[in-house]
């Protein structure tokens, strides 16, 4: 695998929620960050069928664009009662409007209207570090949970007020950003989908500072 040596990095994103948590794991290790929305780079159109494609796409188009190294993620929820659904196509989900309070009535109503109404789902985040020579490399966290409805919360963002993470009685949209990512419970413990990609990156990306 390679390290990434470089102080430099672009986070390839425009959406701010994902931004502001991708600040957040990227700030304590000192890196000189950017991100496509400053440096107002093109948004590449998200036509992988995977996260993994789609992922790569955005961190691919970054990285060559920016001559940096640039770190994206592809993310979203996948309900099992829905095959899977809405899965790569969560953003789309909340229309031209990236309206999430739609997007979540979607995911309740469309639950109802099958028979069993399993609501058990996962949010699966991919993370892709790419290289201007296009070298790239690829981290996957996910964390299973439920849907509930009403939706809880005002924290974060997307679809986190209707996910309750197994074993906790608060949905992702009750906690704070530090509790969401798990560093509450300890340093080593990664909670969201994202903190636990974030984690393998760094354990397995990075030069290991000696003592
Ligand atoms: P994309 O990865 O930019 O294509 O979009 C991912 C979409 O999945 C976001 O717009 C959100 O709707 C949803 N999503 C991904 N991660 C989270 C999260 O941590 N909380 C809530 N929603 C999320």
């Amino acid at each position: 695998m390679r390290k990434l040596t470089e102080r430099a990095l672009v986070i390839a994103s425009h959406n701010q929620g994902k931004i502001r948590e991708l600040r957040a794991l990227l700030d304590p290790l000192g890196y000189q960050l950017s991100t496509a929305a400053e440096l107002d780079l093109e948004e590449p159109e998200e036509t992988g069928l995977t996260f993994e494609a789609n992922a790569e796409l955005k961190a691919v188009a970054a990285a060559t664009a920016s001559n940096m190294p640039a770190l994206s993620d592809d993310s979203g929820l996948v309900v099992d009662g829905l095959d899977g659904a809405p899965g790569i196509y969560s953003a789309r989900w909340g229309g031209p409007e990236r309206d999430f309070q739609l997007a979540m009535k979607r995911v309740d109503d469309e639950l109802r209207a099958t028979q069993r109404n399993n609501r058990q789902a996962r949010f699966v985040s991919v993370i892709c570090l790419a290289w201007p020579d296009r070298h790239v490399e690829f981290f996957r966290g996910e964390v299973e949970g439920v849907i509930v409805w009403p939706p809880r919360g005002e924290q974060g963002f997307g679809y986190d007020p209707v996910f309750l993470p197994d074993g906790y009685d608060r949905t992702f949209g009750e906690m704070s950003s530090d509790e969401k990512h798990g560093w509450s419970h300890g340093q080593d413990m990664a909670l969201s989908h994202r903190a636990r990609a974030f984690k393998l990156f760094a354990e397995k990306c990075l030069e290991k500072k000696s003592a």
